[in-house]
């Protein structure tokens, strides 16, 4: 995989989870006092919701993150302990910064 095509995946990732970003904001904003009864389902969604949207803002950071590596000429290696990042792992997950091993070490 070439420096463009990384890049074009990252950036399409990109703008898929502002898209996300955005909407799950928009949800939060819309009016909620129509119906009392739906209260109840309405903060259930609500954790649902904030669950997305912070997954969705941790994965744009990393993708900010890659592509800035990817800037500097640094895509592809862990930032934790500078071996290359397998190509799989990479086809699999484009904006990981980190190996495999250093990532299960983190969890
Ligand atoms: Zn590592």
């Amino acid at each position: 995989m070439n420096t463009n095509q990384t890049r074009e995946i990252l950036l399409s990732k990109q703008r898929r989870l502002q898209r996300r970003v955005s909407m799950i904001d928009l949800d939060f904003r819309r009016e909620r006092d129509d119906d009392f009864e739906e209260l109840a389902t309405e903060s259930e969604n609500d954790e649902v919701l904030s669950a997305l949207q912070n997954e969705a803002i941790v994965e744009l950071e990393q993708i900010t993150k890659a592509l800035h590596l990817l800037d500097c000429g640094r895509y592809g290696k862990c930032l934790d302990c500078g071996q290359d990042i397998s190509k799989e792992r990479l086809q699999v997950l484009p904006y990981t910064t980190l190996c495999s091993k250093c990532a299960s070490d983190d969890s």
